[in-house]
């Protein structure tokens, strides 16, 4: 089955077509600034009405638009009562069509993307592309799935209760796992952790009968799920110490990397991964054991592992030309990321170890707290000194201790004596921050200036 024209689409989602209906969209697209030519621009009424931005779609090349009331334009449209209804049902119905042999979920706190990217290699499956993982991007990245797939494996984010669910009626699931249940976007939840662990277990909940889904043994909020009524119908694997799966022998390889024993109840395994950090040594286990218990082939899940690269922002190491070198985790910040990345970083051969960090978010009234917590477990684990910018940096600071220096933003960091132009060459840097604070502005700089 190739992919859908506007007729077809139009008996699966409803809706008039106005202009012609044998036009096929390649891929959807929600955004004017990144349209590709043969795409269909979804207009979505967000903070902004996405039918504002349709002219500029069609001039981007958009080959048809979904939108919710007819528009005076040459382009093919389907004509919906509702438009995010329509992309979630076409995305929904895409699946179902082309049937995967078998889907898998992938939620957590924290490392989604790194475990997504993981298990779809040791899969040789398809994903969900970049970070496509809520109820927009998702059904976005499913309406132009390809048929024929042995597996697909999809991101699944949330920052309030439900979201999952809403994504697992979207796409049922046969196979899952949850990283970790962390604190990320915790001021959205009344009852705390277990707020946030009822949220994460919504894609257990969602699992196929006779499904299964992995997750750390250590993780007492994932044992914790494992235990719900809601959870019984699918198989927990806990995968750690004195359990079926688990990884033993871990040895740093520097910039290379990763090696380690996986323990299954076939035998083990050598793996050996190109990701740096013990983290992602748990995200490897916890994808092979999964992959595994779907019955996929050891060597192949393996093999697959192996050959992930780090992605930017996400772990990929930049040398420095005056030596030294950057870890670059800018892409985004929590407290699990920050101490699993400042290990890694202490793991690497070369100089002092210090990082340069931008706020985290969406920790609402714990926010000075965490931020404090966080700058004294980094001193604690060993690092001599921090470089910290944005709203919390003074609480980083004040955790931190003496070596700390705070900053209000990064032009502040960039240009202030004291500030980037300050740190030593030759270190070992982590730079990290949340979105918002775009740490990948410090790789540059030190690039620039090394
Ligand atoms: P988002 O919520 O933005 O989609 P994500 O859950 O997809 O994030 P990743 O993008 O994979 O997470 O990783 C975010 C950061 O967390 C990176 O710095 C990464 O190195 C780190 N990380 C990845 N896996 C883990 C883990 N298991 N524990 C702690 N930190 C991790
Ligand atoms: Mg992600």
């Amino acid at each position: 089955m190739s992919l859908w024209s506007l007729f077809q689409v139009a008996s699966q989602v409803g809706g008039e077509i106005l202009g012609d209906g044998t036009v096929t969209p390649s891929f959807l697209s929600m955004d004017t600034r990144t349209i590709q030519p043969g795409a269909c621009f979804v207009a979505l009424r967000a903070e902004r009405d996405g039918h504002a931005f349709c002219a500029q779609a069609v001039e981007g090349g958009a080959a048809a638009l979904l939108v919710d009331h007819p528009l005076d334009s040459g382009c093919p449209q389907l004509v919906v009562p509702d438009t995010l209804a329509a992309l979630q049902r076409w995305g929904q119905a895409r699946l179902a069509a082309v049937r995967p042999r078998a889907v898998f979920g992938v939620t957590g706190s924290v490392g989604k993307t790194s475990t997504k990217e993981l298990l779809a290699a040791a899969l040789g499956g398809w994903k969900t592309p970049g970070n496509r993982n809520n109820t927009l991007g998702l059904p976005e990245a499913l309406a132009t799935l390809p048929e024929g797939l042995g597996a697909a494996v999809l991101e699944m984010g949330m920052s309030t209760p439900g979201e999952i669910r809403r994504l697992t009626e979207i796409a049922p699931l046969d196979f899952g796992l949850i990283t970790l249940v962390g604190t990320a976007h915790i001021e959205n939840f009344a009852k705390g952790r277990q707020g946030i662990a009822e949220a994460k277990g919504e894609l257990v909940a969602g699992l196929a009968p006779g499904g299964a889904w992995a997750y750390l043994a250590a993780d007492e909020w994932c044992r914790w799920i494992a235990g719900q009524p809601w959870a019984r119908h699918a198989e927990a694997l806990p995968v750690g110490e004195g359990q079926a799966y688990g990884w033993e022998g871990v040895e740093s390889l520097g910039a290379a990397g990763e090696a380690f024993r996986l323990r299954t109840p076939a035998g083990e395994l050598p793996v050996r991964i190109q990701l740096p950090g013990e983290h992602q040594v748990r995200n490897a286990a916890l994808a092979a054991a999964i992959a595994l218990r779907a019955g996929f082939d050891p060597e192949r899940v393996a093999g697959g592992l192996g050959a992930v690269l780090p992605e930017p922002g996400r772990g990929r190491l930049v040398p420095l030309a005056g030596g030294g070198c950057i870890l670059d985790e800018s892409y985004n910040a929590s407290f699990d990321s920050i101490l699993a990345c400042t290990m890694a970083l202490l793991q690497l051969p070369g100089g002092e170890a210090l990082a340069v960090l931008g706020s985290m978010r969406e920790l609402g009234p714990e926010a000075p707290r965490i931020h404090r917590e966080t700058g004294a477990a980094l001193k604690a684990q060993g690092l001599s000194r921090l470089w910290a910018y944005g709203d919390f940096a003074a609480a980083y600071a004040e955790g931190f201790g003496s070596g700390a220096r705070a900053f209000p933003d990064f032009e502040a960091l960039r240009d202030e004596a004291g500030g980037l132009s300050a740190i030593p060459p030759g270190a070992r840097i982590l730079v990290k921050g949340s979105r918002f604070w775009r740490a990948e502005r410090a790789v540059e700089f030190l690039l620039q200036s090394s």
